[in-house]
């Protein structure tokens, strides 16, 4: 028998959840089938969540009709587990502190030698002002990087199976790609002690995720997580990245699309099954 498939929608409650968000989570819960799909609350950045949308989040699932395990794993609750990860990293020698505000970083990349800044899938591609800087010198409001070249030196060979429709087999990550267009990210950042890319990598790991679904926006920042599980020696889970739902103009939707937040819908009489249809499900 083929392990269970297990799934997750991790939803940051900093707005309603709107039609792309009822996409993404009814591909994650169907893509369980007869496996397990968990709800997880990605609540890292505190300034900008809500209780009262991490309500709204758990009322409008169970009224798509989706259900999941409780309790629900919620990051704010995960930071001794994303120190513990920046231990074993900071051991292997790959992290080192930053100072720079992203002032600094625009003006170090608008000097005349670097030609047009580069923006990666971690925003802009860092110059590596701080590369030097040893982590026996970090301060507690510095940010702590990857240095890209190091770990993917360390790493070795990388690669992860994607299953959804848009780039379905093997890709083979393409460490010269990840120095000049990735660079040295961020997985601490000073106001946080953690980053999206660090706590989605320990926390999908910690869950038992097999299969990650999630939207096309986030495929290229898939190098990134697949060289953090290497280095933090976590199971590999297979990806599906899905379309985005987009609004008649072809952006793709955002949390302050209130217009089409699910909750709207509901108060319109909308069904669950006219959800689905909308998404195109
Ligand atoms: N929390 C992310 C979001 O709301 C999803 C991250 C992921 O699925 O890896 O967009």
């Amino acid at each position: 028998m083929p392990p269970e498939r297990i799934t997750r929608f991790a939803p940051s409650p900093t707005g309603p959840l709107h039609l792309g968000h009822a996409y993404a989570a009814l591909i994650a819960a169907d893509r369980a089938g007869a496996g397990r799909f968990l709800l997880r609350i990605e609540d890292i950045d505190q300034s900008r969540c809500r209780p009262a949308y991490e309500a709204q989040i758990y009322d409008d699932l169970c009224w798509l009709g989706l259900s999941w395990p409780s309790p629900v794993m919620r990051q704010s609750d995960r930071m001794p587990a994303y120190r513990a990860a920046l231990g074993q990293l900071a051991a292997k020698g790959v992290l080192y502190p930053c100072r720079c505000t992203r002032a600094d970083i625009r003006a170090a990349l608008s000097a005349p030698q670097e030609g047009a800044p580069l923006l990666g899938p971690d925003g802009l591609v860092y110059p590596g002002t701080c590369r030097t800087r040893s982590m026996a010198e970090a301060h507690p409001d510095d940010a702590l990087r990857l240095n890209m070249r190091s770990a993917l030196a360390l790493a070795g060979g990388l690669a992860f199976e994607e299953r959804g429709p848009l780039q379905p087999g093997r890709h083979v990550v393409d460490p010269e790609w990840m120095i000049h267009n990735v660079g040295d990210v961020v997985l601490s950042r000073r106001d946080m002690g953690t980053s999206y890319h660090l706590s989605v990598v320990v926390d999908d790991a910690a869950q038992g995720i097999t299969e990650i679904t999630r939207g096309a926006d986030l495929f290229d920042a898939t190098g990134i997580h697949v060289l953090l599980q290497a280095l933090l020696e976590l199971l590999r889970p297979t990806y599906y990245h899905h379309d985005l739902i987009r609004d008649e103009s072809g952006k793709r939707l955002a949390k302050r699309d209130d217009a089409r937040a699910i909750a709207l819908y509901r108060a319109q009489g909308v069904t669950p099954q006219g959800i689905r249809a909308l998404t195109g499900l």
